[in-house]
């Protein structure tokens, strides 16, 4: 019988747990989680910290699933060596498991800059940190988050939820900037001043103090996107010149990045590169050795969504089971959607491209919040950026899926619903092969036979299709489609 050893039980560890299982009842399944408890849905942290969900809400797999599965899950335990000519695991505590195939699952870590003091503040990455920083949160005065990509964003906005003030200090010049352009950026971080976020961009951070952070001198307040909402930063009031102005905070929280976990995999003599370097099967260059999730690089890219990890999970699955031996994963089209209460946002593809490079066609209202942009070559979306409430994102996110041409009305596209636009999004309009749930890959023609089949509500559709399990953000969607196939047989949704 095949010996399946799994070492990390996170998003894509426990998929791929799940997916084997389904497809082969016999297979030996072990599963090595160096975080102690249930496997959860990382994703949903920014929730938790928001307050819209609980810990226990966001947990995934149990004891009792386990067991019921014949399924050996080892929480707490860490794997600390490979040892490839014997085919072992080793744990840290003693324990050699043998393997026939292993899937390296170590995914990412937050990234602590080397700053004096950055012991006194805490990264955003595991439900270990959240918990801390709700902790912290509920005696703190002022907290300061740093690091304005997407973490930093939800965090932000978490805690400004909360009631707490809070200023996001960023490096470069506009928020989110890998995934925004300049003019998205700040209108992302003017919603945010109303929403009791202070933004200050193009800031350097020197030190972490036990009662704020010093910035690097000369670090102006002139690039901060807006402060409505938020009390300004207060400056150091020591004088010393040279020396940069104090944010006072009690509470710091660090989104600086994430870094793939690789060091099992490099002690190994595996290649790595930024991530563990894998082919289309997600295989290593040892064959019993596979690599998936945010600890992997697939074709020199290093995803850090679900979407990409729950794919990989079921290529290894199908070709591991033998059920699928053609399986292979050619790359992912990344949508990002923030999860950040009163502002809505989806990123993706290309949004960097210039009017030399790319057709751009570009709406803005600052004062409103809103900031569309769509980026076309060659007659297909290859990015846009929606900011602010918009009936049209599931349309363009399909548009962007498919890499289908775009009808000649590009403008019409950003105004759904105006005389001579495109439709607006809605559960009647939507082809069935419209990709409702991106991290499941849930179709509108799925949900609809599954409505079909007697599920009645948003639960029931998840329960059996696992859409908005992921991070959530197609809840409405799948609502709406519900309610409209209820609707039409005239039954109570
Ligand atoms: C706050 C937050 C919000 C996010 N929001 C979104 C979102 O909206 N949409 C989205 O698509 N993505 C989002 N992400 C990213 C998403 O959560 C990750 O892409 C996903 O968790 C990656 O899954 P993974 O299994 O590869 O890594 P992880 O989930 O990090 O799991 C890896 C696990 O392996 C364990 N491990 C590591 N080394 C060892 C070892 N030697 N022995 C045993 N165990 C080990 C770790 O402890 C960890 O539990 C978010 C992430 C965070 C932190």
């Amino acid at each position: 019988m095949t010996r399946l050893v799994v070492v990390g039980n996170g998003m894509a560890g426990a998929r791929l747990v799940s997916e084997v299982r389904a497809r082969d009842p016999h297979i030996r399944i072990t599963v090595f989680g160096a975080e102690a408890g249930r496997p959860y849905n990382r994703a949903l942290l920014s929730n938790v910290l928001a307050g819209t969900m609980t810990p226990g809400q966001v947990r995934m797999l149990d004891a009792e699933w386990y067991a019921d599965h014949a399924v050996t899950a080892l929480p707490g335990v860490e794997v600390t060596a490979i040892d490839r000519e014997a085919r072992e695991v080793l744990t840290a505590c003693g324990r050699r498991e043998p393997y026939d195939v292993l899937v390296l699952a170590t995914g990412g870590e937050a990234v602590v800059p080397p700053l004096p003091g950055a012991e006194r503040a805490v990264a955003f990455r595991t439900m270990g940190d959240c918990e801390a920083i709700l902790a912290a949160a509920g005696t703190a005065r002022r907290a300061v988050v740093v690091g304005g990509g997407l973490l930093g964003v939800e965090a932000a906005r978490g805690l400004a939820g909360r009631g707490l003030p809070v200023t996001l200090l960023h490096l470069a010049g506009h928020l989110m900037e890998r995934q925004l352009d300049a003019e998205a950026g700040l209108v992302l971080g003017e919603s945010l001043a109303g929403l009791g976020v202070e933004i200050r961009t193009g800031v350097t951070v020197r030190e972490i103090l036990g009662d704020g952070v010093r910035l690097a001198a000369g670090a102006g307040r002139g690039t901060a996107a807006g402060t409505a909402g938020a009390t300004a930063a207060s400056p150091s009031g020591t004088g010393e010149p040279g020396e940069g102005e104090v944010v006072e905070a009690d509470l710091v929280v660090l989104a600086c990045g994430v870094r793939p976990v690789t060091r099992l995999a490099r002690d190994a003599g595996l290649a790595v590169a930024r991530g563990v370097v894998v082919d289309d099967e997600m295989r290593t260059g040892d064959p019993s050795i596979f690599a998936i999730g945010e600890c992997a690089e697939h074709d020199g890219v290093v995803y850090g969504l679900v979407a990409p990890a729950w794919e990989q999970a079921a290529v290894v699955a199908g070709l591991v089971t033998a059920t699928d031996r053609t399986a292979r994963y050619r790359g992912s089209r990344l949508v990002t959607r923030l999860k950040a209460r009163g502002v809505e946002l989806a990123a993706m593809g290309e949004t960097h491209l210039t009017e030399d490079e790319a057709e751009i066609v570009r709406f803005s209202h600052r004062t409103r919040g809103t900031y569309r942009k769509l980026v076309i070559r060659d007659g297909r979306l290859v990015g846009a950026i929606l900011l602010g409430e918009t009936p049209a994102v599931g349309t363009v996110t399909r548009l962007f899926d498919h890499g289908g041409p775009l009808p000649a009305d590009r403008a019409g596209l950003l105004f759904p619903g105006l005389a001579g636009g495109a439709a607006a999004d809605s559960p009647v309009r939507m082809p069935d092969t419209a990709r409702v749930c991106q991290c499941n890959n849930v179709t509108k023609g799925r949900i609809r036979s599954c409505w079909e089949s007697g599920a009645r509500d948003v639960a029931a559709v998840a329960a059996a299709t696992r859409a908005t399990t992921g991070c959530g953000s197609c809840r409405d969607a799948v609502e709406g489609i519900v309610g409209w196939l209820c609707e039409q047989e005239g039954i109570p949704a």
